[in-house]
């Protein structure tokens, strides 16, 4: 047990991490281009917040938190989402008094108790954006732009979006009669997990991936056909939005997505290749969120991208992401009485800024060039022998295999012209 990781959870290791720092980095170019500031929340929060906004017939509540008592004896939760901490940020520090909308993203750790598979652990990263405080149906276009403009830059192209609108509370209503009617002539067929959720939130068996559920799903009356006009009129100018900036995407009436907060615009983007868990990215629209957390009346939308399945789809995809980082120089100690004077000189060249590293082991010249060899690094600087004596260093170019004498005062700048 001391020397496994808790289930569901991993370690990204130093070759690993080079590859999330680049899509980290291209995240919040994606996010500078779009005018989105970057929010910090904290890893966890008050539970009442998540069982507020996220709600507590979903199974994130009902089964997923992380939760416990703190020593001050307040109930805590592990974020398991990030949506619900950037809405109380909001109200928090009063930034709906300001212009409107506030765009922000998030990226960091979310904590869920679900069954780990291959892309599904307990601790994952997200990626999320929030544009809270406007209506504008193009905000809903710009939010999946976002995610579409990030994929397309990473190389991620074969991707699909699917589209729905699950409209606002009003139409929902006549909506969700419709579909309780609907499921009440199928019970035979649901789950009894969906004969569980029936009553409190129908729209979730529409979620169930029970062959038997799917099924009856499948011809169960379609929220679009229950739009209001308000509704209707929005989801059209969102579709022509994407329309217009020639992001396809098909229309999916079953597509509801797992949290309560959502209204109108819901959409999910998938790609195939990833097996089971095909789901890189879903958001859609909250306009009642901000009000169930104890805000004024504000609309707002946005999306979690989960960055495990997207880094697996890269990778799944054959896309080369930079590797690790190689040293320039390698820093050998010809005996072990240059180690020390090895040791000053790698100091120098990293104040000097050139990535550099040495030999730790106290091995032979032999074994140390080796080392030299095997990580990369372009040249190798040999500190001792008659060079030392003279105030100079060997400098050996490792694909050349040149040799030559650099007086101690001109290293750096010669490493740096080899750069
Ligand atoms: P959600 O917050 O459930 O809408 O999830 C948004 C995205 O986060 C999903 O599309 C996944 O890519 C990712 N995600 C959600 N749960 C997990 C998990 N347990 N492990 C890895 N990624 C996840």
């Amino acid at each position: 047990m001391l020397t496994t990781a808790p289930r569901g959870t991993r370690d990204i290791l130093p070759e690993e991490a080079v590859r999330w720092q680049y899509v980290e980095q291209v995240i919040r170019e994606c996010c500078n281009l779009y005018g989105y500031g970057e929010i910090r929340p904290p890893l966890f929060e008050h539970t009442e917040l998540f069982q507020r906004s996220v709600g507590e017939a979903t199974d994130i509540v009902e089964k997923e938190m992380y939760t416990f008592k703190d020593r001050g004896g307040r109930s805590i939760t592990l974020r398991p989402e990030a949506t619900a901490s950037t809405v109380r940020a909001y109200l928090e520090h009063n930034l709906n008094a300001g212009p409107q909308p506030v765009k922000m993203y998030y990226l960091g750790p979310m904590f869920r108790y679900d069954r780990p598979q291959a892309g599904r652990y307990r601790q994952f990263s997200q990626f999320g954006i929030e544009a809270i405080g406007a209506q504008d149906p193009t905000v809903d276009a710009e939010v999946i732009a976002v995610a579409l403009g990030l994929c397309s830059r990473l190389g991620l192209t074969e991707l699909e979006v699917e589209l729905n609108s699950i409209g606002c509370p009003q139409c929902r209503q006549d909506y969700r009669q419709a579909l309780l009617s609907y499921l009440g002539e199928h019970k035979d067929n649901l789950c009894t997990t969906c004969l569980n959720r029936m009553d409190r939130n129908p729209l979730r068996v529409l979620d169930c991936k029970e062959e038997s559920c799917r099924e009856v799903t499948a011809k169960a009356p379609r929220m679009l056909e229950y739009l209001c006009p308000e509704c209707a009129e929005h989801f059209k100018t969102v579709q022509g939005c994407l329309q217009g900036i020639g992001a396809k995407h098909v229309l999916n009436p079953t597509l509801v997505r797992g949290l309560d907060y959502y209204t109108k615009t819901v959409f999910e983007i998938t790609w195939s290749g990833l097996g089971a868990q095909t789901a890189i990215c879903g958001g859609g629209r909250y306009d009642g969120l901000v009000e169930e957390c104890g805000g004024p009346s504000t609309p707002g939308v946005g999306f979690a991208m989960g960055l495990d399945r997207l880094l697996l789809a890269i990778e799944e995809t054959g896309i080369t992401l930079p590797s690790q980082n190689q040293p320039v120089a390698y820093v050998v100690a010809v005996s072990k009485a240059d180690n020390q004077e090895a040791f000053t000189i790698l100091t120098r060249l990293r104040r000097a800024g050139i990535a550099s590293d040495k030999d730790y082991r106290e091995t032979s010249l032999r074994a140390q060039l080796k080392a030299a060899n095997r990580c990369g690094a372009r040249f190798t600087v040999l500190v001792g022998g008659v060079e030392r004596t003279r105030g100079a260093v060997a400098v050996r170019h490792m694909v050349t295999g040149e040799q030559q004498e650099v007086p101690l005062s001109q290293l750096t700048t010669f490493l740096q012209e080899g750069m």
